[in-house]
């Protein structure tokens, strides 16, 4: 049995052979000092370097401390956070990314601010280390969301290193959602979120799993999540061909019967098409609207699978209590 943490740390793991013992050092070192007690969650997010083999390593250096998750597959980052999620077992919960670019030294201002009465602790870059095209594409990126999702209040999206009270990591583990962007999921359900600078490092080894278009998928998972801007967008362009195209028949008309006819009436079906081309993709994006929201609600496939979990059985009989996980721990 195993005492109830403190803190729960969540770490998503995608082919990080190069650091995971690092991380282990620095991870351990520093909670270590913090003096209060942990519990550390990995998910190995379908690695297909040594990273799963390391992973289970880890566990029994630390059994009681250190769980790890197995998907049978690549769900991405966000689904592996939110497994991780759905087995905490303490009351501040902390994500970072396992490439060591958010020091683990960190921890301990996020988790003062936790104490401090907030229940989201976001965090931005301070002197941010990554290539040139990088940050201009996390520059952009960030202000065209500014503009899109105003609500969404959070200087930098990109920065996985942040902290949640329980209930709003309880809360974000009940939606289901299947494509989601969890700084973002946090915000809206935060009452008293807050914002503090973390400092930023190079990855330490290894390379990044996020190629351009991944990069622009997740981007369209943050948008389609918790905005139906795009819709609208259509749904505007539509009306305002219509308005255009108004005009151009009236003034056709008038044309036709003050001047007469042009050449063999062309360009009055120009007028008509368009006129009706505006109402029809008008009709489209109101349509889109629903079809939009519809479709969120109902795709209900599993968001991951996973395959075996390492974990000791928490103290009090809890709910995540899974027999076959401690069979696996031996
Ligand atoms: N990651 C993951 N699944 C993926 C891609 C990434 O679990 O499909 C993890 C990865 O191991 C790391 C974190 O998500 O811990 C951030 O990934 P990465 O460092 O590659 O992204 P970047 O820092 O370049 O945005
Ligand atoms: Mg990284």
């Amino acid at each position: 049995m195993v005492q109830n943490p403190y803190i729960s740390i969540v770490i998503p793991v995608h082919n990080e052979q190069e650091v995971l013992e690092e991380l282990y050092a620095r991870l351990t070192g520093a909670l270590d000092k913090l003096g209060k007690p942990y519990e550390i969650i990995l998910t190995n997010d379908g690695s297909t370097d040594q990273s799963g083999q390391m992973l289970r390593d880890l566990h029994h250096r630390r059994p009681d401390q250190i769980r790890v998750i197995e998907f049978n597959g690549n769900y991405g980052q966000h689904m592996a956070i939110m497994a991780g999620f759905e087995r905490v077992r303490g009351q501040i919960v902390i994500t970072m990314d396992a490439d060591l670019q958010n020091p683990p030294e960190e921890i301990g201002k996020l988790v003062a601010a936790m104490e401090a009465g907030h229940d989201v602790v976001n965090t931005y870059r301070e002197n941010r280390q990554d290539s040139w095209w990088r940050l201009q594409v996390s520059k952009w990126h960030n202000k065209i969301r500014a503009w899109m999702m105003p609500k969404l209040k959070m200087q930098d999206e990109g920065c996985m290193l942040r902290a949640y009270s329980r209930n709003i990591v309880d809360l974000m583990a009940s939606t289901g959602e299947s494509s989601t962007f969890i700084p973002a999921l946090a915000l809206t359900y935060a009452s008293r979120p807050t914002e503090v600078g973390v400092a930023h490092a190079e990855r330490s080894a290894g390379t990044s799993s996020y190629n351009f278009y991944k990069l622009i998928r997740y981007n369209f998972d943050l948008v389609t999540g918790f905005s139906v801007f795009p819709l609208q967008v259509f749904t505007m362009i539509g009306l305002l061909i219509s308005m255009c195209s108004f005009i151009f028949v009236t003034f056709l008309m008038l044309r036709r019967l003050i001047v007469g006819p042009e050449v063999e009436g062309v360009f009055t079906l120009f007028a008509i098409m368009f006129f009706l081309l505006g109402i029809v993709l008008f009709g489209l994006g109101v349509v889109g609207e629903y079809v939009g929201r519809i479709y969120q609600e109902v795709r209900k496939r599993p968001r991951f699978v996973v395959r075996h979990v390492l974990e000791r059985p928490a103290a009090a009989p809890a709910a995540d209590f899974n027999p076959a996980a401690v069979a696996e721990a031996g």
